[in-house]
């Protein structure tokens, strides 16, 4: 029997956004994970392990990238979220994906982006996927509510919708720029807005910077017409990237990718911010 309000556990702040605009007053939204952090990289802790036991539904990021996740399933032991059950959501099912490998991976061009790039989030439009999804599998646990579900999803639909024109007008003054990332993480969001991606200073994903391979990028950097904006994650080292920005003349930028970092309380508003960044 599922309660009410319906407890929902996502494992970060940018789904859990989602879900509390599209399950509204009949959902209770709690994440594991808060703020900009390396979705590669975390470490399960007892007290995810509480919030997964009562939780309706998990929403995960998938794309093999919270085996975390899998683990804190198991010793947690609540068949609503067992693979396929009704309170199982991965939110990647519906996205398409980018950068997927068309050949076998044998680790030697990184293997942390095995099916493809995980950071789907950051396309304001794939949130709007994701929402729908939610809807979805809510109506599926709680049909009773299904207009207030469907309701609430439109509305985050349209309103994105709507924020996505002034997004990419603001965007327009940055076209032309040489976008150069430290690690993959902006794929989608280089996708949303036509920016050009000029590379990253990690070698491959996951691997390390080398300093054959920055040579080689300031040089193609120093070569081109275009301004280049170096655009790194809050939870990638800030040296590389600035002292490589002030080689070649760039813009630097440091920046959150998640809600709950950097004064970021939603979804919306974590494009808000980026673009205001980006276009300052
Ligand atoms: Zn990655």
């Amino acid at each position: 029997m599922i309660g009410a309000p319906i407890e929902i556990v996502t494992v970060n702040d940018n789904f859990a956004s989602i879900a509390s605009a599209v399950g509204g007053d009949l959902v209770n939204v709690q994440s594991l994970v808060h703020g900009s952090r390396d979705m590669h990289n975390i470490q399960p802790k007892p007290s995810m392990v509480v919030k997964v036991r009562s939780a309706d539904v998990l929403i995960r990021l998938g794309m093999s990238q919270d085996a975390w996740v899998d683990g804190l399933i198991q010793v947690a032991r609540n068949p609503r979220l067992f693979y396929n059950a009704s309170g199982y959501l991965d939110a990647s099912q519906r996205i398409k994906k980018l950068e997927v490998p068309t050949e076998d991976i044998d680790g030697s061009q990184g293997d942390i982006h095995q099916e493809g790039n995980p950071h789907y989030w950051l396309n304001p439009l794939n949130g709007i996927i994701i929402a729908n999804h939610i809807r979805d599998q809510l109506i599926t646990i709680d049909p009773t509510h299904q207009a207030s579900y469907k309701k609430n999803a439109q509305a985050f639909q349209e309103t994105m919708t709507k924020k996505m024109v002034g997004w990419t007008q603001k965007m327009a003054s940055v076209q032309s720029s040489n976008f150069l990332s430290y690690h993959k993480v902006w794929a989608y969001f280089f996708d949303a807005f036509r920016l050009n991606d000029a590379g990253t200073l990690e070698l491959f994903p996951g691997v390390p910077p080398t300093i054959k391979h920055i040579d080689q990028l300031k040089t193609t950097m120093k070569r081109s017409a275009q301004p280049t904006i170096v655009l790194t994650a809050r939870f990638y080292p800030r040296k590389v990237g600035e002292s490589f920005a002030n080689d070649t003349d760039a813009t630097f930028l440091h920046l959150s990718t998640d809600v709950g970092a950097s004064g970021i309380e939603t979804y919306a508003g974590l494009f808000d911010y980026l673009i205001e960044e980006i276009t300052r």
